[in-house]
């Protein structure tokens, strides 16, 4: 008997989460980025060829969901992309949402915080910019730098003007909990949060710097200051292997995505949003019959303005052409 479509929908999304499965943080598990991720791990995707033509069926099936997602609006999608400078986030977004309705889409970079951003509670800049339901919204930086660039570098932690009390303690575990409750909150409510680190080496970043030095084109991307940060390669591990270890949830995981390799980096991040597009399993919505009797009132009516000469409906089946 022949496969239905359900059913192979159903055999891609098995194979896709198997696939997916290497980049997951398992909730509650201690992680060393070094240790336990290697930026150079290409899944038994050998060559980019190939890898090129699966990102190319990704970038397909996204642009389905992403319709159903639309219509339906009752779901929305938040993609949080977090690297290291020259981790390939903008290339990631140019690929992977290259398939889809841009009306459907918003991407959102995150960039040092505002006056007025500064002047409010810390994930305030970033609720006001979640995806509406239908939407899929892209977080180029999140609401992840504030236990990143922020522990990294403390002076941005004095420049948010927190009382005495919000300091007490451990301030980044409480950030945790608080990053943790709040994406819980978004998922019981629809608005599932998809969270992709792009892990780069330290060799392939230098790479990268120096391709931004040499190619004329790329010039423009060069930036001292993430040279400078660079020095702070040690703390950066620290802060993201942390980060990785206390906000890897049930409702909303961690991918550690392998980024050395560009082809291998997009395809991977196309399957792990591809794979929480079909778990939200949207649809388009359907009429009652009720409602099919009321469109056929109208049908009737509108078939009855014709003028002499054309076709009453020229969309009814088995009807003229
Ligand atoms: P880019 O993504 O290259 O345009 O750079 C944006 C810069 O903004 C990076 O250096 C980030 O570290 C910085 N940034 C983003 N969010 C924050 C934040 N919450 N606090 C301080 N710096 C931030
Ligand atoms: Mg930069």
């Amino acid at each position: 008997m022949a496969t239905t479509p359900q059913e192979l929908g159903g055999i891609q999304q098995k194979r896709l989460a198997e696939f997916i499965e290497p980049f997951r943080v398992t909730p509650g598990a201690k992680v060393t980025l070094a240790k336990d991720f290697d930026p150079a791990f290409k899944a038994g995707v050998n060559k980019k060829k190939d890898g090129v033509r699966f990102l190319a069926e990704g970038v397909q099936t996204l642009a389905d969901y992403q319709a159903r997602l639309a219509a339906q609006e009752s779901y929305g999608l938040l993609v949080v992309l977090q690297a290291l400078d020259a981790g390939g986030k903008d290339g990631t977004i140019r690929h992977v949402m290259s398939g889809v309705n841009p009306q459907g889409v918003e991407v959102r970079s995150f960039k040092v915080p505002s006056a007025e951003e500064l002047s409010h509670d810390y994930l305030w800049r970033y609720a006001t910019h979640l995806p509406a339901r239908g939407m899929i919204g892209v977080f180029n930086r999140s609401h992840y730098e504030e236990v990143l660039v922020v522990r990294v570098h403390p002076e941005n932690l004095d420049r948010q003007n927190l009382p005495k009390t919000a300091r007490r303690g451990d301030i980044w575990k409480r950030r945790y909990r608080e990053i943790n409750d709040w994406e819980r909150y978004l998922t019981d409510n629809g608005i599932r949060v998809v969270k992709l680190f792009l892990n780069l080496s330290k060799e392939e970043q230098r790479t990268r710097f120096l391709k931004r030095l040499d190619l004329p084109d790329h010039n423009w991307k060069f930036s001292e200051a993430d040279v400078r940060e660079r020095e702070y390669w040690g703390d950066y591990q620290t802060a993201f292997s942390e980060m990785l270890s206390h906000t890897s949830t049930k409702w909303a995981p961690w991918y550690v995505i392998p980024a050395d390799r560009k082809w291998f980096a997009r395809l991977a991040a196309s399957a792990v949003i591809g794979h929480a597009l079909m778990e939200i399993d949207p649809h388009f919505p359907t009429v009652t019959d009720e409602r099919r009797q009321e469109l056929e009132k109208i049908r009737q009516m509108l078939t009855e303005q014709a003028p002499k000469g054309a076709a009453p409906d020229p969309f009814e089946k088995d009807g003229d052409d």
